[in-house]
């Protein structure tokens, strides 16, 4: 009765199977790959990298899902088939608007800028970058008018990891709360500030493993389903619902490189492990997006981790495992010390304060490239005049400024505006978790995360990809994503922490 879905079904569901290999490849390549295997495991990827979207993009499927559409017109919005039908429509065209000759010349383009990046921050010498910078700027502006845009370039962009999501929206949720983060971060900056040194007390890394896999544990994050591991760059993959694989990165002096790491590459298998199983192998699983997937690991890293209530439950545990680190400090000290905020240069290492100006910085930097208003030979002098009138302070070099991320190098523009809208999701869907239960504070200082996270997996893991951000924001909290919450949050955790 339902022969053209389930045709269809099984072609996406094949191609998903493709991708998935792929990414087992791949965090193979980042964990446990001899450096040997790199050329051979590029040529592996790559061609599976290019079965899979031959399959996708062929006529055929468009064909399939057509004659799907067709037979389930009116069914339920909500239904996986419905869903399904709407998710890859949508898919497929923006996978097909790519010209092929210009996704395969981009990949190449990437592959080549990636290694002469790492080398210009290496040397602190953006001269080296800015040839390879300059192609990339052009392909991302070919990229967008094959996307095709009604108001600005950079709308094409964002588009491809927010679905729906306009430049017009980000730039007005910043411009909302620019004033208050700058206020704020003035604010704590002239009060007498926090002592984090047990932080930096020294902490032997299978203490750390051991605590931080307990922690997680307790979070929800199930290890029958999942596995921890190491790498350069923590990350998050997954395989299928019920193999989720996150990695850490361990640092001896500093015990919040993997603490936080890990509590925040947890919350973002968490989403993983909690879609409904009858979404398995379809293109319906997965995190719907890039702002959604972040405001899991966020809540999870900062809400809960740098809250009260989890030091409260979490200092016994860490005392018994580091006893001599941790002798004479309290549960008050330890949550003022994770707390601790710094304007510094570099994004990754920013606190939650500080961390959205750092992406409004880059977000109006990149409109301006895509615009054609700033060249990239002009980026190093536009990066630190900004980065002086944002937080009082020029970047020495190039490594500590407009060198610092990854991102342009592997072509993704437009990606940046989706950390602060994690950032600030987070604390809606909190907000609307303690609207339904406001006991959940109690229960995390008892250690019991499960009526957090059993909220967050029936309004919003379970669905997957079924719906937008946009359409998730709406259901969960009845109005869409603003800045009103993550303000409020931030001055009320933070004028308490700073006393101010
Ligand atoms: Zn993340």
């Amino acid at each position: 009765m339902s022969q053209k879905y389930e045709a269809l079904r099984q072609r996406l569901s094949m191609i998903h199977d493709l991708n998935m290999a792929n990414a087992v490849l791949s965090w193979d390549m980042e964990t446990v790959m001899p450096p040997g295997g790199s050329a051979a495991r590029a040529q592996q990827m790559s061609t599976l990298s290019r079965l899979s979207h031959e399959l996708f993009t062929a006529a055929e499927t468009g064909e399939l899902l057509e004659r799907a559409a067709a037979e389930m017109a009116g069914a339920d919005y909500d239904s996986d088939e419905a869903s399904l039908i709407r998710v890859v429509q949508q898919d497929y065209a923006d996978a097909t608007r790519l010209p092929v000759d210009f996704v395969a010349e981009f990949t190449k383009q990437t592959a080549l800028a990636h290694p002469v990046w790492a080398k210009a921050r290496a040397e602190q010498d953006f001269k080296q970058f800015q040839p390879a910078l300059e192609r990339l700027i052009d392909m991302a502006r070919a990229a967008a008018g094959y996307i095709g845009y009604t108001d600005h370039p950079y709308d094409a962009l964002l588009g491809q990891y927010e679905r729906g999501m306009t430049t017009q929206q980000v730039a007005d949720i910043f411009a909302a709360h620019r004033p208050a983060l700058v206020e704020l971060i003035a604010a704590i900056s002239a009060a007498p500030q926090v002592d984090d040194r047990v932080l930096y007390a020294g902490y032997p890394i299978d203490g750390q493993r051991e605590l931080g896999k307990r922690i997680v544990q307790a979070f929800g994050f199930d290890f029958d389903r999942g596995i921890q591991a190491i790498s350069v760059h923590p990350f998050c993959t997954h395989f299928s619902i019920n193999d989720v694989r996150i990695t850490t990165r361990y640092s001896e002096q500093y015990v919040g490189e993997s603490l936080f790491g890990f509590f925040h590459e947890a919350g973002h298998a968490m989403y993983e492990q909690g879609q409904a199983q009858h979404l398995e192998g379809l293109p319906l699983a997965g995190g719907t997006s890039l702002g959604v997937h972040e405001s899991q690991s966020r809540l999870w890293e900062n809400i809960v981790g740098r809250s009260r209530e989890f030091w409260a439950w979490a200092l016994p545990l860490f005392r018994a495992a580091f006893p001599a680190q941790t002798a004479d400090i309290t549960a008050e000290q330890m949550y003022r010390a994770v707390n601790k905020v710094e304007r510094s240069f570099i994004r990754v290492e920013a606190d939650e304060a500080t961390y959205n100006l750092h992406i409004i910085l880059r977000f109006e930097i990149e409109q301006a490239i895509l615009k054609g208003d700033l060249r990239a030979a002009d980026l190093p002098e536009a990066w630190n005049t900004r980065f002086q009138e944002f937080f009082g302070m020029t970047p020495p070099n190039d490594a500590l400024g407009v060198l610092q991320d990854v991102h342009w190098s592997a072509g993704l523009m437009g990606y940046f505006p989706t950390y602060a809208l994690g950032n600030m999701l987070s604390v809606q869907y909190y907000n609307a978790a303690l609207r339904a239960d406001p006991t959940i504070p109690q229960a995390i200082a008892a250690g019991n995360f499960e009526p957090l996270r059993t909220w967050m997996q029936t309004h919003i893991h379970q669905h997957g990809r079924k719906f937008t951000g946009a359409e998730l924001t709406q259901r969960i909290t009845g109005e869409g994503i603003q800045s009103r919450d993550y303000i409020h949050y931030l001055q009320t955790k933070y004028g308490d922490v700073y006393r101010l």
